[in-house]
């Protein structure tokens, strides 16, 4: 489904990501894990064609979305990237971290900004519903301001944003980020939920036990560079990864 190869991203003369590769096949729940600043949200911030690409593409579903040329954001078939809006419409819905909510906003006017690429009222409204029936906790406060929110239920409210752009592929950035472990779980929960009915996930975490606990594949990014690959199973058993993230060495 997606196909990055050979990405590369700079910030000035600085390397954020080095001839990154990574798929992600329909229907998997993927994780990518590393430390703070090995450039995680600079990948996902990648694959929405927020930042400007180095080196390398990106393939979703056949198509080329994004590629590294000097004039970014032209449209594709003219030998450029799409642009971020056109990535949301094909599907790459980006949940950032931090959650990045309007405070101000009210619950439901946070959750329809999600819808902001479609015009069809009628089948926003039945998208609304459907994302409700999965977070009813919120269902009950659509009139409320966000800020008004906890933690938890910010990121119940952004991944819930999220759906309403009509993800195929949702990737998510360090969704547990500040969480206590119970609330942690409940997150992880409707995440693997969403993937059961049919979204694909790709998702950033920093915390490793979590991330291999619900994921099927994983890749390691320290440093910009993908230094490990493989399923959980083959992850948990790394001595590398045990010692250096599942903290029993
Ligand atoms: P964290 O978990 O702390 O968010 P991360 O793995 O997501 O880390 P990134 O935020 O992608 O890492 O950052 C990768 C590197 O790029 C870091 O060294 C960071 O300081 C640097 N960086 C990130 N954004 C910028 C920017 N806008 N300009 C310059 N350098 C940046």
């Amino acid at each position: 489904m997606l196909e990055i190869n050979n990405l590369s991203v700079h910030y000035g003369r600085a390397i954020a990501l080095a001839s990154v590769n990574i798929q992600v096949m329909e229907g998997e729940f993927v994780a990518v894990i590393g430390p703070n600043g090995a450039g995680k949200t600079t990948l996902l911030r990648a694959i929405s064609g927020l930042i400007e690409l180095e080196k390398g593409k990106v393939i979703y579903n056949d198509e080329l979305i994004l590629e590294a040329t000097k004039s970014q954001f032209k449209k594709v078939g003219r030998g450029g990237s799409l642009r971020p809006n056109e990535i949301v419409k094909r599907g790459i819905v980006h949940c950032p971290e931090r959650r990045r909510l309007f405070h101000d906003l009210t619950v439901e006017e946070n959750l329809i900004l999600g819808a902001y690429t479609f015009k069809d009222d009628e089948q926003v409204e039945k998208d609304l519903q459907e994302v409700l029936e999965l977070f009813p906790d919120i269902a009950e406060r659509l009139d409320e301001k966000a800020g008004n929110f906890s933690g938890g239920q910010q990121q119940m409210i952004a991944i819930a944003r999220s759906l309403m752009s009509r993800p195929k592929l949702l990737m998510l950035d360090e969704p547990s980020l500040g969480l206590a472990p119970i609330i942690k779980a409940d997150i992880i929960d409707k995440i693997c939920e969403i993937q059961k009915q049919g979204t694909t996930i790709l998702m950033i975490e920093q915390d490793a036990s979590i991330a291999l606990h619900v994921s099927e594949r994983a890749y390691l990014l320290e440093d910009g560079t993908i230094i490990r690959s493989g399923t959980c199973e083959e992850f948990i058993e790394d001595d590398y990864i045990i010692e250096s993230y599942l903290g029993f060495g």
